[in-house]
């Protein structure tokens, strides 16, 4: 086999997955993590349609059904607190509602991956990758940490804002295209019993302030939520590293807004976990550059808010270690059939995502919002076929090839 050890930057979804299938079929991989350890908290990620095959396929299913929060779908409520329409997980089946059957923590899902592999895989956490020389026989990198190390492949699976993308592909501008939203979230408490649902109250545009959602979704500890923050908004790289700006960005433009709302901003200054970023899409033409590969948010993010993108990190995963696998680690061989293999499901997530969400989360007037409420209630009622359409079809708009069946075995 050719280029047997593979080192892997990210320790999130794509990264461990592609680590243990390349661990089952021979290759010695390593993945390095920048944080000091796995992390824990953050969002719900949804696993749907040909990526519930590749997490079957890898063995994980009881464990992912574990780790299920519990959700029941999601509701939207007006500012005093009532239901004004509901999206049950049951209408949609398992792979096609804004809530998955297969939802759980994405770091759940990180350290199920994890588990499997790390007492058989090397990982380095808390170092990052600085230099990348790509030679003849080998790619030779560069630590944060100082060291340098030769590797038969480098794969960039270390998300939205790639390090390994930057350093081989060139800047993130190039790739990263704003979808003109924003998106906050930390972890808190709430008296109010959720019982399994996602409540999400909207704001109409108007008084200098954009079309906006604020949302709690349920945890698997009780009482514990993610509060969520959604709004329309125009780039300001100012903001990009300072903190106490977003969170008072946060508070301005949520500020007055209905239901618990008040509740949300008032445990705002306190939250440890506080997350905000831009809402984007990578477009990359193109996912290596000899040895290297971008896999996952950092070659094809569809948009946070697309509820696809771990299902696009799984699939990818499989579809790469899969193509090195058969290509017996041959590189130039394995990289286009991974990007053949993948191109159009990615091409179809995208699509999908620059319309998801916006309109509904973040209306422009109030007419948009009743529409988006009326539509809601209608779903129900509507054959199931046309309901899930979609997501559902985007979902499984892939065909995994039937690769090397050592895959499904460990290694000893
Ligand atoms: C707010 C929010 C809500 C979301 N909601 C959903 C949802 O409902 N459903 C869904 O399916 N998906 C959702 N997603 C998207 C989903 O989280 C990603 O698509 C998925 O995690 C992609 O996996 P990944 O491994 O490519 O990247 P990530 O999970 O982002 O992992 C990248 C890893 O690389 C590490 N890293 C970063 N830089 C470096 C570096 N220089 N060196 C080493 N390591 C590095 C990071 O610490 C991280 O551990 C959401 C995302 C966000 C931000």
């Amino acid at each position: 086999m050719r280029n047997h050890t593979v080192l892997i930057a990210g320790a999130g979804i794509a990264g461990p997955a592609l680590a243990h299938q390349l661990h089952r079929y021979g290759f010695r991989p390593t993945v390095v993590e920048r944080a000091a350890a796995p992390r824990s908290g953050g969002h719900i990620v949804d696993v749907r349609g040909t990526a519930r095959t590749v997490v079957e396929r890898m063995g994980l299913v009881p464990r992912i059904r574990q780790a299920h929060t519990g959700a029941r779908g999601m509701a939207f409520v007006g500012a005093d607190g009532k239901r004004v329409a509901e999206l049950g997980t049951d209408v949609f089946g398992h792979s096609g509602g804004p809530v998955a059957e297969f939802a759980l923590r994405r770091t759940d899902l990180a350290r199920i991956l994890h588990e499997d592999v790390r007492d058989d895989v090397e990982h380095v956490f808390g170092d990052s990758i600085t230099g990348v020389d790509q030679r003849e026989g080998c790619v030779r990198v560069t630590f944060a940490s100082g060291g340098t190390r030769e590797f038969g492949l480098l794969i960039g699976a270390d998300g939205v804002h790639s390090g390994v993308r930057e350093l081989v592909f060139g800047p993130e501008e190039r790739y990263l295209h704003d979808l003109g939203c924003a998106v906050a979230q930390f972890s808190t408490r709430t008296e109010l019993d959720l019982e399994g649902w996602q409540l999400m109250h909207t704001a109409v545009a108007g008084g200098g302030r954009p079309g906006r959602t604020a949302g709690l979704v349920p945890l698997p500890e009780p009482g514990r939520v993610l509060a969520g923050f959604f709004w329309r908004s125009a780039p300001d790289p100012g903001l990009r590293h300072d903190t106490a700006a977003q969170r008072d960005l946060v508070a301005r433009t949520f500020a007055g807004d209905g239901w618990r709302v008040p509740e949300m901003l008032a445990a705002l200054p306190g939250a440890t976990d506080f997350y905000f970023d831009r809402i984007g899409q990578v477009r990359v033409n193109g996912w290596a550059r000899g040895r290297t590969a971008l896999l996952g948010d950092a070659a094809y993010c569809a948009s946070p808010m697309s509820g696809i993108g771990t299902s696009l990190a799984l699939v990818g995963a499989h579809v790469l270690a899969g193509e090195l696998a058969a290509a017996d680690g041959d590189h130039h061989r394995a990289y286009p059939s991974y990007e053949r293999a993948m191109r159009e499901f990615v091409d179809r997530a995208h699509a999908f995502a620059q319309g998801a969400g916006e309109g509904g989360l973040m209306p422009e007037s109030r007419r948009q919002l009743r529409m988006r409420n009326r539509s809601v209630r209608l779903v129900r009622h509507l054959p199931r076929r046309l309901v899930a359409r979609g997501m559902e079809r985007v979902a499984n708009s892939v065909e995994l090839r039937d690769y090397p069946q050592r895959a499904l075995r460990r290694v000893a």
